[in-house]
């Protein structure tokens, strides 16, 4: 429904996999206008996206993808985090990797009268990237997917006939309405299809890889051990195999220390 197929299937194809689209509907998911409220993780959500599909078209291989987009921490900047998941009843394994990106456009504002200014539009992307319209009187749908000038207009038009005292122009998250997600989302797929083609040393099923870190290295001006990472260690998406890789015994710097820069 969201024109994701075509930036995941070229990873997979690498794979000899053949992607198809299963018929069902994912905005019973849950959809980022809050209209239907999404209760789970997105790795949770992705994977019961996954097992519908594969319910509905009867395989024994599954994929979704399913994104979550908004602030972290303090910084006031939008964080664009995209999962693909790949599920495997064959082999007994899930798997799922993430791209995070920080250059996904949004924007939302109001107005309590007249039409968007052109800078508040520019902002959204607009009209490369889709805007949903919403009235503050509930008599009035919600609009999404707009891309056009004359439409964006005629629905802000007839919210203001309705009686609306104020209306909220916001980005349509939506993958085929936002393309400044859509390389984030084949940038996933893409680390999932190099993970898959690492097997496990130990059973050999595929998607061998990062799957914790561990911290400690030492700081550079009192010794003790700091939250610097000190080794990344990989593993199997099946069995309990894991491998510590190579010690970053280098110093580290003094801000990561809890008791020098507490
Ligand atoms: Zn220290
Ligand atoms: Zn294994």
């Amino acid at each position: 429904m969201h024109g994701k197929l075509e930036l995941i299937s070229p990873s997979m194809s690498t794979l000899g996999l053949d992607v198809f689209p299963s018929p069902i509907d994912t905005d019973v998911f849950g959809t980022f206008t809050g209209d239907v409220a999404r209760r789970a993780s997105p790795f949770e959500t992705a994977l019961a996206k996954a097992r519908e599909g594969m319910r509905a078209a009867s395989t024994t291989l599954g994929l979704a993808s399913e994104g979550s987009i908004g602030v972290q921490g303090f910084l006031p900047i939008v964080a664009d985090v995209e999962t693909v998941i790949f599920v495997d009843d064959d082999e007994g394994f899930v798997l799922a990797e993430t791209a995070v990106s920080h250059h996904i456009v949004t924007h939302s504002w109001t107005l309590s009268q007249g039409l968007p200014l052109e800078a508040d539009l520019e902002r959204a992307g607009f009209p490369n990237h889709g805007l949903i319209v919403r009235s503050d009187r509930k008599a009035v749908d919600i609009t999404k997917g707009i891309h056009d000038h004359k439409e964006l207009n005629r629905v802000i038009e007839h919210c203001w006939e309705m009686g609306a005292t104020q209306v909220t122009v916001e980005s349509d998250l939506r993958a085929h309405h936002c393309p400044s997600r859509r390389p984030t989302i084949a940038e996933a797929a893409r680390k999932l299809a190099n993970r898959l083609l690492n097997s496990c040393p130990s059973c050999d099923c595929p998607g061998w890889g990062l799957v914790d870190i561990v911290r400690g290295r030492e700081c550079a001006q009192c010794a003790l051990p700091t939250q610097a990472k000190l080794a990344d260690v990989f593993g199997c998406s099946r069995c309990s195999a894991r491998e510590t890789g190579a010690l970053n015994t280098e110093p580290a710097d003094p801000s990561t220390c809890e008791r020098c820069n507490p």
